[in-house]
């Protein structure tokens, strides 16, 4: 059963072949079992995931039963689920029980799915390897002396160990894509606006955007029917009819699937910032396409080696006005002791935060302030205007752009953890994809040494279903996605 894809778990549910509480019963058993080494949930429920899961079971007793009725989902605990703890990987929201439901949870609890637990991740979403967490990193399943990536790595890490059928993320800068790339799995990053933020806590409003963990392209096109949706309450988000995002992947397409389609190769991409063998599997990967009956064009993105700067001075500015919220006064951490108000502040936020989310916000305080704020945050917007243009001149050239997700395997704990920069650049493929707002996927492509590697796909605004059948192809074609890791059955 833990091999099964979302649509044959939806299939054995609505045959009543198993029960959403059989099925929500064997994956906290296995959470049970293996969390403890991995730490890729912060709060499990157990009593309130099992009430869920008797609820599905009723509904789909009564022949209502959706795709993903009964389904256990693992949540990113950056989004507010009512009565559950809520802590964004922070001491700051430690006791934070939220009193609403983010939309992405309301939307999968209206599909019928069952809340699985609340996943580990990066303060804030401020990392690239869950080793920013007030709970501790997460272990990559592969190899647990490595990092899953970050900042979804708990959702990451759940979903390779086989202890959540699929999970959620949000992705400001490759969150979703990169720990998707360093667990072996499937994981989209969607046009900005395409999924609701209400009730997803903010780290860079500008650039965050919820999306899918799973196995397969198959499985995210399931979830993101779900997640997708305009939402009045968030202003970003895009009033657009909804689609169906499995809507290409069931088409029998003969022997080319792909002949027709377009893919550009940023030289950007493939120089010299990755690791060879890292790229060696890019490369397979692109005859693999061929096959398939792409064809390739070299294009440029002239632009994208400016997008990790662009984006630590954007990312920084929108996180420090979006955490200045959190000041100990009506929920959150607050200072045991203080002398006054001002001290309150000061030292709840002081003790609140961990060492990365107040280095984000000094950087953002200073480039927003005045006499800095020309040369830095109005410098960064113009560079983010030019790397949207370089992706829309090279769209007119091709349909997809290919690349590495990231430019390396896992990489061990504690090895760039006292080194911002170099854990900063792990996100150089990814980041200028939401700088441009633009919807991208990363799926597996092979191994090196025993650890998986992330190709990933790009598409022009609103291509998700474009890109999942892109991906599903692949994936059709091999199998790298169906690789588990050793030791967790
Ligand atoms: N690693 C990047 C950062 O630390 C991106 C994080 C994210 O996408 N949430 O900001």
């Amino acid at each position: 059963m833990i091999e099964h894809s979302l649509q044959a778990l939806g299939t054995a549910l609505a045959a009543r072949e198993v029960s959403s509480v059989e099925l929500t019963r064997l994956y906290l058993d296995r959470v049970a079992q293996h969390n403890p080494q991995l730490n890729a949930f912060i709060t499990v429920d157990e009593a309130a995931s099992l009430a869920q899961a008797r609820a599905a079971d009723a509904r789909l007793a009564r022949g209502e039963g959706g795709p993903l009725t009964g389904i256990p989902i693992a949540h990113k605990d950056i989004f507010c689920a009512k009565g559950w703890l809520t802590t964004c990987g922070s001491k700051m929201l430690s006791n934070f029980v939220s009193p609403y439901d983010a939309a992405v949870i309301a939307r999968f609890t209206a599909a019928g799915a069952v809340l699985l637990g609340k996943t580990n991740m990066d303060e804030f979403a401020m990392g690239s390897s869950n080793e920013t967490s007030f709970y501790g990193p997460v272990k990559n399943p592969w190899d647990a002396a490595r990092v899953p990536g970050g900042s979804s790595g708990g959702s990451a890490a759940a979903v390779a160990a086989r202890l959540a059928p699929a999970a959620t993320g949000t992705d400001t800068g490759g969150s979703i894509r990169q720990p998707a790339a360093l667990c072996n799995l499937t994981g989209m990053k969607p046009t900005y606006g395409v999924v609701s933020r209400f009730g997803m806590i903010a780290f860079a409003s500008s650039l965050d955007q919820a999306g899918p963990l799973a196995r397969s392209a198959a499985d995210c096109a399931l979830l993101l029917n779900a997640m997708a949706g305009f939402d009045e309450r968030d202003s970003t988000s895009l009033e657009r009819a909804p689609e169906d995002y499995c809507r290409e992947l069931a088409a029998d397409a003969g022997p080319l699937p792909l002949a027709g389609l377009k893919i550009g190769l940023p030289a950007e991409f493939f120089g010299s910032g990755s690791s060879p063998e890292v790229m060696q599997l890019v490369e397979a990967a692109v005859a693999e396409y061929r096959k398939l009956g792409a064809q390739t064009v070299a294009i440029s993105l002239p632009s994208m080696q400016l997008s990790v700067a662009a984006y630590y001075v954007i990312a920084p500015a929108e996180a420090s006005s979006n955490l200045a919220r959190f000041d100990g006064v009506r929920y959150g951490y607050r200072a045991p002791q203080y002398d006054d108000l001002n001290d309150m502040y000061g030292k709840s936020r002081a003790q609140g935060f961990g060492a990365e989310v107040k280095r984000r916000i000094l950087i953002g305080t200073y480039v927003l302030s005045h006499g800095y704020y020309d040369a830095y945050y109005l410098q960064a917007q113009r560079i983010r205007r030019l790397i949207a243009n370089d992706f829309a001149k090279a769209f007119e050239q091709c349909d997809v752009i290919l690349g590495p997700t990231s430019p390396s395997t896992a990489f061990r704990l504690g090895e760039k953890a006292a080194d911002p920069v170099q854990m900063y650049l792990s996100d150089i493929y990814t980041i200028a994809v939401n700088l441009a707002g633009l919807p991208a996927i990363s799926i597996p492509c092979g191994f090196v040494d025993g650890l998986p590697a992330g190709l990933q796909l790009i598409g022009n605004y609103f291509a998700e279903s474009g890109l999942l059948n892109v991906a599903h192809r692949y994936q059709l074609a091999s199998e790298w996605h169906l690789q588990q890791p050793a030791g967790l059955v």
